[in-house]
């Protein structure tokens, strides 16, 4: 549970940001937020980190790039506006997102993630000589259509899509390999977040309950909260100690596990918490 280690480098990136712009007595700030964690987001923001949503409207200063990575017409618009980047793209995503770049010029692509997401965003916003890369997103199962007629096809998904539904459109995109066109799935969902869910689900197998820490707009941690409720298990989305319940106190077994978002001193005061009387 816990940090990836996507977010673990983006959070390092962000401090030694913030260290360099207050030596430098220039501006720091974040495209959007570093992760999804108010707790760590205040920190961030007490030490002198502005979350800001585009590069007009700001002294130009430094700005770190989060682990899901942006479109390249949003990267070009802070190089041009003067800011230096703090580019804390996870390496993974990046591979992704320079890889289609490359097939781009061969197939055409599908990016199969969730909507409005930060990375499905990024993959949906990669340019070749300044023009964007035509891409069809899919986000559900209804929407995985054939191609017109038969093509190349180079599919990409989300590295924290939900990976039941992933099998589900990658089995039903296999088959335009029988109308005829070439399917290529270039990527996985990452390991980090495979290893998360399925020690959640371990988890959920010992416990009469289990307590799902993590920010309420962290996806990641919703989802392994759904996941865990699915599999009959009862779970609870808690965001810090202060929403334990009695009823979690009165479980037997009661599971622990976070998002990969979730900064371990957070785990670590609601296990303190509970083990009070
Ligand atoms: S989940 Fe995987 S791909 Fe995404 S930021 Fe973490 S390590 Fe990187």
């Amino acid at each position: 549970m816990g940090y990836c280690k996507g977010v673990s480098k983006a959070l390092e990136m962000a401090e030694a940001a913030i260290e360099q712009a207050h030596n430098e007595n220039r501006r720091v700030y974040s495209l959007g937020k570093v992760i999804h964690n108010n707790e760590i987001c205040n920190y961030l923001s007490n030490a002198g980190m502005q979350v800001i949503g585009e590069a007009q409207g700001h002294e130009p200063g430094l700005v770190v790039l989060r682990a899901h990575g942006i479109p390249d017409a949003v990267r070009s618009s802070f190089i041009d506006a003067g800011y230096e980047l703090v580019d804390a793209t996870c390496p993974v995503v990046r591979f992704n997102l320079a890889n289609i770049a490359t097939y781009a010029k061969t197939h055409s692509i599908v990016i199969v993630g969730h909507s409005g997401h930060p990375e499905t965003a990024a993959m949906q916003g990669v340019q070749i000589d300044g023009e964007i890369c035509p891409t069809t997103l899919i986000t559900s199962l209804d929407e995985v259509i054939p191609p017109s007629e038969p093509s190349s096809v180079a599919v990409f998904v989300q590295t924290t899509f939900d990976q039941g539904l992933w099998n589900m459109i990658k089995e039903k995109i296999q088959g335009w390999t029988a109308l005829g066109s070439e399917v290529l799935f270039v990527n996985e969902i990452c390991p980090s977040s495979i290893n998360r869910r399925n020690a959640a689900l371990e988890l959920a197998g010992q416990c009469d309950a289990v307590l799902v820490i993590g920010g309420r707009e962290s996806a990641n941690t919703r989802a392994l909260c759904k996941l865990i409720l699915e599999n009959g298990t009862k779970a609870w989305h808690i965001e810090n100690e202060t929403e334990i319940t009695e009823d979690m106190r009165n479980c037997d077994i009661l599971g622990i596990t976070a998002g990969a978002s979730t900064p371990p001193t957070a785990i670590q005061r609601v296990i303190d918490a509970l083990q009070q009387e």
